[in-house]
């Protein structure tokens, strides 16, 4: 499987880090030994001094799919997911500034926090309007919905199969609200997908 990822999906977002807004989705990819799951903790690493979370829809593919057309796109999901996309923020800015590929500062080891249950599109209020939240240390530090996407889940969808051939069991993460930043050792991250806890661990 693969992790598709999402930059830069919600306006103020963009402008909290001074990027433009993009009129095509910002994509690129995490390996499967990135992904961190059960609630296991996780281990700043020892060469970031400025690792960021950002909390994320995170979409489930449930079928093989090339050039999906947008009026099919919601065929390939059932199913919403939350997770954080870690970030190791001075490792990208230094990468960025020499325009180089940020791979290591976004793909690294336990980098994408998924939770354990996903829950169906079905049972959702209403699927264009998914509401989540994070709080680190009993806090409120982001809240998004999923309404105020630049490119929606099904234009998302749309955009990579495009490039990428989608299969079963690929994991898409859709972009960041604004409010990221830094976690400390100590820290506890609990996220929220519809007021339901979808994640609860610790920073190490
Ligand atoms: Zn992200």
């Amino acid at each position: 499987m693969k992790i598709i990822c999402v930059g830069r999906n919600y306006v103020a977002h963009a402008k909290e880090l001074n990027n433009e807004i993009p009129t095509e989705p910002v994509l690129f990819m995490k390996p499967d030994s990135a992904l961190l799951r059960n609630n296991d903790p996780f281990y700043i690493p020892e060469w970031s001094n400025d690792l960021h979370y950002e909390c994320e829809i995170i979409v489930r593919i449930n079928r093989l799919g090339k050039s999906i057309e947008k009026k099919f796109a919601h065929r390939y999901y059932d199913e919403i997911g939350l997770g954080i996309d870690f970030t190791a923020r001075d490792v990208q800015n230094k990468l960025k500034d020499k325009g180089l590929p940020w791979e290591i500062s976004k793909a690294f080891d336990h980098s994408a926090v998924i939770c354990s249950e996903f829950v169906s599109i079905d049972a959702l209020p209403d699927r264009n309007s998914i509401h989540f939240r994070l709080d680190k240390n009993g806090h409120t530090v982001q809240e998004g919905d999923s309404s105020l996407m630049i490119f929606p889940i099904d234009d998302i969808i749309t955009h990579v199969s495009k490039y990428f051939t989608l299969k079963i069991g690929d994991l898409i993460y859709t972009g960041t609200p604004a409010g990221v930043g830094p976690v400390l050792v100590g820290d506890r991250l609990e996220g929220y997908l519809e007021g339901q806890k979808k994640f609860d661990f610790r920073v190490k």
